[in-house]
């Protein structure tokens, strides 16, 4: 890509500080070729490559902390700078121009840190902030069950009280990484007889703990990013129960706003416009007129993004209420995410899904990968449902079993 982006709104004290995180970077590691490097690489042919790749961020996340990058805006006591949130997000655009990560630390980070520093008692803010930050301890998240996704509060996996410990079974699925992950924040339900949201803790897990059972799930593009992840037995201390017993929904609302901000904030890919751009390039279609419309479309959709971000960072620089609604964003970049997927293999024709050449792997694989933003993190339709009911003003789903005990809902099946 060569160039960096100019940022001519910065103010003098934002233009000083972006001039320091692109110095500091630039010291450690090259810009990204064409956007493209070890650090957009997402996916692995087997578990050795997906580890060495884990150990890669970890390394980074390390020299991160070690340098006084990581969390900028977090408080000093939890291992953070005590800085401003505009400096971690100059810092962050910075950053995606050079072939460096975090991976999926930055996710454990961005879910399990705050709900950890928010609700946690000190003790826990003590053991883990610092050793997640450092990357020593990487997190999963375990909430997902076969029968509760989008209907997260229907979650079906059990943990009963017994003595100083909590005794967890149930399943969870769609697990990111868990397999490659210290510890986990858990979803289980500790009681059936309250209405769904009202019986659920949020537990920290350590993954070694016997009956923790993640298993790798192979996909389509041959890599194992998910896991089912079987508890039978497992024992978790109550010192490692984040909140209070049954109020766990109000920890896990925090880490699913969280999660939707930063799905839909990720620009960090390897299927930017500039790098369709160079494909059309190396595959002689630059000039096709329908190939430049679609180019056209992605490289328009690319910045209307990054001016959406822009627009919520400015927000948060004034200290304002978001312009618009986190699931505007989260929508928007999912679509043009499937988009950019089509185009790539369009491109490349018959050898974007069948042939042998360098460029097949990367864009049959972000084919492939093309409706992931628009399920995790939570679905498009159910984005929609946010924007109507919270944008438009739209009457709300009905919501029968809202003050039902779970024991006695349909799928309840305590
Ligand atoms: C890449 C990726 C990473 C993930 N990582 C994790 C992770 O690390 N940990 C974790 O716990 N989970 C993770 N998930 C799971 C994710 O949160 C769920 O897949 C998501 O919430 C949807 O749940 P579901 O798959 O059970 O689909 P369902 O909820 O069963 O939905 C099925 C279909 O019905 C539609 N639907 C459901 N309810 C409504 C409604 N009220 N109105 C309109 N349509 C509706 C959905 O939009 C969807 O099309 C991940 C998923 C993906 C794709």
């Amino acid at each position: 890509m060569g160039n960096q982006a100019e940022h001519t709104e910065d103010t003098p004290d934002q233009a000083a500080f972006r001039a320091e995180a692109r110095a500091w970077l630039a010291a450690r590691a090259p810009l990204k070729e064409d956007g493209d490097g070890w650090s957009t690489r997402t996916t692995h042919p087997d578990v050795a490559a997906e580890k060495a790749h884990m150990d890669r961020c970890r390394a980074w996340q390390r020299e991160l902390y070690d340098s006084g990058w990581a969390a900028i805006d977090w408080p000093v006591d939890h291992g953070g700078q005590g800085g401003e949130r505009w400096q971690r997000q100059i810092f962050q655009q910075e950053a995606a121009q050079f072939d460096v990560t975090s991976g999926f630390l930055a996710a454990g980070i961005a879910l399990a840190g705050p709900a950890i520093g928010h609700f946690g008692t000190d003790e826990q803010k003590a053991r883990h902030l610092k050793p997640m930050l450092r990357g020593d301890v990487v997190w999963c998240q375990l909430f997902s069950e076969p029968g509760a996704g989008s209907d997260l509060a229907n979650l079906a996996t059990r943990a009963e009280r017994d003595g100083d410990e909590f005794l967890v079974n149930g399943q969870k699925v769609w697990n990111s990484s868990a397999h490659l992950c210290d510890w986990g924040i858990l979803l289980a339900r500790t009681d059936p007889d309250a209405p769904k949201h009202k019986g659920i803790t949020f537990f920290l897990v350590d993954m070694t703990t016997p009956g923790v059972d993640p298993r790798p799930i192979r996909t389509i593009n041959g890599s194992s990013h998910f896991n089912e992840v079987f508890l039978s037995d497992v024992r978790i201390p109550a010192e490692n129960v984040v909140g209070e017993v049954n109020s766990g929904w109000a920890v896990a609302r925090l880490v699913l706003a969280n999660e939707s901000t930063m799905i839909g904030g990720g620009m960090d890919r390897a299927d930017s416009a500039a790098n369709l751009i160079a494909l059309a390039r190396r595959w002689g279609t630059a000039q096709d007129p329908m190939v430049r419309q679609e180019l056209a479309q992605a490289y328009t959709k690319e910045k209307l993004l990054d001016w959406m971000g822009r627009r919520l960072q400015e927000d948060v620089r004034r200290g304002r209420q978001p312009s618009f609604d986190g699931s505007t964003l989260k929508v928007y970049w999912s679509e043009s995410r499937r988009d950019r997927g089509n185009l790539g293999v369009g491109i490349l024709g018959g050898y974007g899904v069948a042939g042998d050449h360098a460029d097949t792997g990367v864009w049959a694989n972000e084919a492939l990968n093309r409706f992931w933003g628009s399920i995790g993190g939570g679905t498009d339709e159910v984005h929609r449902n946010n924007m109507a009911e919270r944008v438009l003003g739209l009457p709300s789903e009905p919501r029968v079993d809202k003050h039902v005990p779970w024991r006695e809902q349909v799928g309840g099946n305590g």
